[in-house]
């Protein structure tokens, strides 16, 4: 794991730091066994919430290969009796609201769609019934019936890109949104979607969530470190941040919203294509 000294969203030092913990899953699966101190900063310019050290690029592999097959599950239950193997319901409920945000768009799409980071394309299979679908992920699942999978260096580019549910993963977001660029053309829309998921606040409504200050969220949190180590979330954004880290990323964001289970979703366009 790497130490960093900035924001990684907006590249301010201005960063409150909290103890936190790693979980025994995380320390045996990836870090070969050896615990790590590790702490949540808190940036005070942009709100940006994440942990400190950040993972590498070796310890992400270890982290996510295989992601939910039968032996990683089984390996998460060990430590994480609580783990939801069924993502069924929750599939369901975002691409209702994905239906409802991009206003049916996506049910008439006839171009190409890329799910960057979609384990195996469920959710575009889903909800983009007429388009030409296919997923790229780290994990090496097989896709479902419907969707191609590619490889991380883009053979061709296209008209739609979903990143859901992968940002909040990832120790360098930054890095990330860039690759996902060069799978894009001028035209390319853009849908990403991060969980507003600190942990004491999950059982709120998500307006009312969004309205609580990063800032107090996380001193909730931290009232018990330990109590929520790290899994699989290395980032927390809120709506300040999300927009900060794209716009400072090249993206001009047309809509940003709220789901009712507390997913922030926006939908963006590269500056290139808002200028041209
Ligand atoms: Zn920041």
């Amino acid at each position: 794991m790497t130490d960093v000294q900035k924001c990684i969203v907006c590249g301010s030092g201005e960063l409150t730091s909290f103890p936190s913990e790693v979980s025994d899953f995380v320390v045996n699966r990836v870090l070969g066994g050896k615990p790590v101190d590790i702490r949540l900063e808190f940036c005070r310019a942009c709100s940006m919430v994440f942990y400190n050290p950040r993972f590498d690029a070796h310890e992400m592999d270890r982290l996510y290969a295989g992601y939910r097959d039968d032996q990683y599950n089984r390996q998460r239950l060990e430590h994480d009796p609580d783990y939801d193997q069924n993502h069924r319901d929750n599939l369901r409920s975002r691409i209702e609201y994905f239906d409802r945000f991009c206003n049916g768009l996506n049910r008439s799409w006839r171009g190409s769609v890329l799910d960057f980071g979609g384990l195996r394309g469920e959710f575009i299979n889903a909800a983009f019934p007429k388009a030409e679908k296919f997923v790229y992920d780290i994990s090496g699942v097989a896709p479902v019936d419907g969707v191609r999978a590619v490889g991380g260096e883009p053979s061709q580019k296209f008209d739609f890109i979903v990143c859901a549910q992968v940002l909040e993963h990832v120790a360098d977001p930054g890095t990330l949104v860039d690759q996902i660029k060069r799978f894009s053309h001028a035209r390319t829309r853009f849908y990403f979607a991060v969980p507003m998921d600190f942990p004491p606040f999950q059982r709120l409504p998500g307006r009312l969530v969004n309205m609580l200050p990063a800032y107090m969220r996380l001193r909730e949190i931290l009232k018990r470190p330990g109590r929520y180590p790290l899994y699989e979330h290395v980032n927390y954004f809120c709506a300040p941040s999300l927009r900060n880290f794209f716009e400072t990323h090249g993206f001009e964001i047309s809509k940003i919203g709220l789901s009712r289970d507390s997913n922030l979703s926006c939908l963006a366009v590269t500056k290139e294509e808002r200028m041209s």
